[in-house]
């Protein structure tokens, strides 16, 4: 056993994981584009993006660059009282690629982070405002983060039952999930906009927002739903005065093959949450980003009003530079038409699986597929299975219990994803004729 090896069995805990049940972890010694290098000299092609986290690629030059002359420079200042040039720079830029007013960058350290500031923003500016509006809505199926405040917007994504009972009441209401060819689609989004519709006209006036990922559910399941549908919740909110906050935390940077699933869908967020992607993969940080009129309700004379809310790392210098390098790259066009070439292959090859798989469907860059299995959700027992299966055929693939899906980093070339394609048509064929048998 390698050092690393015999040192994490001793000291480490890894997360989402069964410690006693789960295989031990392989040591990765480095990475460049979508290929993993294990410590033995084994290439792993990532096609997740390690988490949804890798956007061009990994140990991608220009950002390492980035990284290395703001390390150089100024690597942390106190975010209170002090700004800098990475950060205003970042403000300032990715403002002008969001929707409409969405004017003002708060920073925070992660996706979650980003979240509980989203919902702490909203619920204050009801209160700045003089109204009482201690309701949120979320949608079924959301995924928000492991913070309290998080864990409570996603509760009905079933990870968190050991903290039920610690976490704020907050209503869920159906998600119209899709797939190809799907007949029943607009009942099921007519059936949640009701739903939606009954929840303002009873509560409307007590609710300060309505939290969603736009387009494409992602720890759920890769669940999609259409444009048409977002851009319906954002009608009815805007017309009872709700908040609206898109988590684009996963979708953010391209994913959904425009810039921000709010811009593909013709929306403009109240409050945004972007992470992930955004530094490119390289370092943690987020942002939460407010409409104008949000942000004025914090203006006063009196502390009482302004926004009691920091990290210690709080708009990093670091995360800002990699950011920026990473922005650099999503605006690119020879980037912006890979996400359209991406979205071929995932047709393509979804297409002559058709026939054997479930729920077929493809959001820009994300292609996902349902196997068909005794029992649906996180717990299906083909998850683990299939996970060893792809390591052998030497691709990163990690199935959400029957779902697999492909998130892959944009430098992926066509070959590398049809070698992944290959892998997922491998499993299907295989587990089929295993539950022939
Ligand atoms: C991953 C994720 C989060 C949480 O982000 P962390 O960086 O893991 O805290 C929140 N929302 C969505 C939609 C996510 O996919």
């Amino acid at each position: 056993m390698s050092d690393t090896r015999r040192q994490d069995a001793r000291h480490v805990w890894h997360p989402f994981t069964q410690m006693q049940t789960a295989p031990p972890p392989i040591a990765i010694a480095s990475a460049r584009g979508a290929s993993l290098y294990t410590e033995d000299g084994r290439e792993i092609l990532d096609l997740i993006s390690s988490w949804w986290v890798t956007l061009h690629g990994h140990a991608e030059p220009s950002i390492a660059e980035a990284i290395a002359r703001q390390a150089g420079r100024l690597e942390q200042v106190i975010f209170a009282g002090f700004t800098h040039e990475p950060a205003t720079s970042l403000a300032a830029r990715l403002t002008a690629e969001l929707p409409g007013d969405l004017n003002r960058v708060f920073f925070s350290d992660d996706g979650s982070t980003s979240v509980e500031v989203a919902l702490k923003l909203a619920l204050q500016f009801w209160r700045n405002r003089g109204e009482h509006r201690p309701r949120i809505l979320a949608l079924e199926g959301g995924y928000h983060g492991d913070t309290f405040g998080a864990m409570a917007a996603g509760a009905s994504s079933g990870f968190f039952r050991a903290f039920d009972e610690h976490l704020f009441d907050v209503t869920h209401l159906p998600f119209p999930e899709t797939w190809a060819n799907d007949p029943d689609v607009e009942r099921k989004e007519a059936e949640a906009l009701a739903a939606l519709d009954q929840a303002l006209a009873d509560h409307g006036s007590a609710t300060a927002a309505l939290i969603a990922e736009p387009l494409l559910q992602g720890a759920s399941g890769m669940r999609m739903c259409r444009d048409e549908f977002v851009r319906a919740v954002s009608e009815r909110l805007r017309a009872a005065n709700v908040l609206l906050i898109l988590d684009e935390v996963m979708t953010g940077f391209g994913r959904t093959g425009s810039t921000f699933a709010c811009g593909r869908a013709g929306v403009t967020p109240d409050l945004i949450c972007l992470s992930k992607g955004l530094t490119g993969g390289f370092v943690p940080m987020s942002v939460t980003v407010c409409r104008d009129g949000i942000y004025d309700a914090f203006l006063d004379s009196d502390f009482e009003r302004a926004f009691a809310h920091g990290h210690s790392f709080t708009a990093n210098p670091i995360g800002c530079a990699a950011a920026l390098a990473s922005l650099d790259l999503t605006l690119d066009p020879a980037t912006q038409l890979r996400w359209g070439s991406i979205e071929g292959v995932h047709r393509e090859r979804i297409a002559g699986l058709q026939d054997d798989v479930l729920h077929a469907r493809i959001c820009g860059t994300v292609a996902a597929l349902d196997l068909p299995s005794e029992q649906s959700g996180y717990g299906a027992p083909e998850g683990p299975r299939l996970k060893e299966y792809f390591l052998e055929q030497g691709v990163l693939i990690r199935p959400l219990g029957n779902v697999i899906y492909l998130l892959p980093p944009y430098c992926v070339t066509d070959e590398q994803l049809h070698r992944g394609w290959d892998a997922v048509d491998g499993a299907v064929r295989r587990l089929g004729k295993e539950s022939a048998r």
